[in-house]
């Protein structure tokens, strides 16, 4: 993945792809301080952009540290990658991490380091073919308390259960994994959260130890707007028994149906299909996602 052509935004500068580097010694390296985002640019224009950096900046301040560029000038730097790459339908990923002067878990002064890359997002699978649903499997690890991890940050840490989770899950031949959290409650994917109908209603778990994902609220809004319920609350594992339909949502997977958690199975049903539809509408709205952004 190093070795491509192209260019990255890295502290105010485009470089070479193959020259986007840092040092070994890099403290967001050893100990985690390092946080991200992950957009997609739809035609152009990325969905939301803004709220993803705003939410990059306070990702950030939760990990103790500002960035040394404004919300603005990041929005400006991932609008210049994707220009000088020449990418349409891409995938945007902005990293923000603490440097390599000083080693040890304190690191008060180390330089706070900003990259901006982007990369051809390929084909996604028709919705016919989306709507078949992927399989899940239920995760070994789950969500932490707020008070054992800063839950409300997109830190690189928070991801090590979650690629843990994930290769578990794919190793046995699942797509995803389905973590709980700390109380025993469905929180959310790897990488997604989750949505789940009963009875003609959507219910999702109250995000109140993971992402409240830009895609998640995006959906609440047009689940609403089309007249369906919402309701965010508690939500254990039991009741994927009386469940009908499950889909994710997330800026990669966008709305993605699934099909199984393990004994459990779904049949992606008209709800599930009409809010597929609406996202894909909305983001590859043209002109829609530049305002938004
Ligand atoms: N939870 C996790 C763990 C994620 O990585 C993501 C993707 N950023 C989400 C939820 C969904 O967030 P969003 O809709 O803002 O992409």
């Amino acid at each position: 993945f190093d070795a491509r052509e192209g260019v990255i935004w890295f502290n105010g500068e485009l470089v070479p792809w193959q020259d986007a580097k840092l040092h070994v010694l890099t403290h967001g390296l050893h100990y985690a301080s390092a946080v991200f985002e992950g957009e997609r640019s739809y035609g152009g224009h990325v969905f939301k952009m803004t709220e993803h950096h705003e939410r990059l900046q306070a990702s950030a301040e939760l990990l103790g540290f500002s960035l040394p560029y404004s919300v603005t000038e990041i929005d400006r730097a991932a609008n210049e990658v994707l220009k000088a790459n020449g990418i349409v339908d891409g995938y945007v990923r902005p990293i923000a991490w603490r440097g390599s002067e000083m080693m040890g878990v304190s690191a008060q002064h180390n330089r706070i380091n900003v990259a901006v890359a982007a990369w051809e997002w390929p084909a996604y699978f028709s919705p016919e073919a989306r709507l078949q649903g992927i399989r899940m499997t239920l995760a070994d690890w789950r969500r932490p308390a707020p008070d054992t991890a800063p839950t409300r940050s997109k830190a690189a840490g928070l991801y090590m259960i979650c690629t843990l989770s994930k290769h578990a899950a794919e190793a046995k031949g699942f797509n995803d994994a389905l973590m709980l959290d700390y109380r025993g409650q469905i929180a959310e994917a790897t990488g997604a959260n989750i949505f789940l109908i009963q009875e003609g209603k959507l219910h999702t778990p109250t995000p109140d130890c993971f992402l409240d994902g830009i895609t998640r609220r995006t959906v609440i809004d047009l689940a609403r707007e089309r007249g369906y319920e919402v309701i965010e609350r508690a939500i254990m594992p039991e009741e994927l028994a009386r469940t009908q339909e499950v889909f994710l949502t997330g800026t990669a997977v966008e709305v993605t149906p699934v099909s199984e958690i393990d004994d459990y199975k779904f049949t992606p049903g008209e709800i599930t299909r009409d809010l597929l539809t609406a996202y894909d509408d909305l983001v590859r709205q043209p002109g829609l996602a530049a305002s938004a952004a």
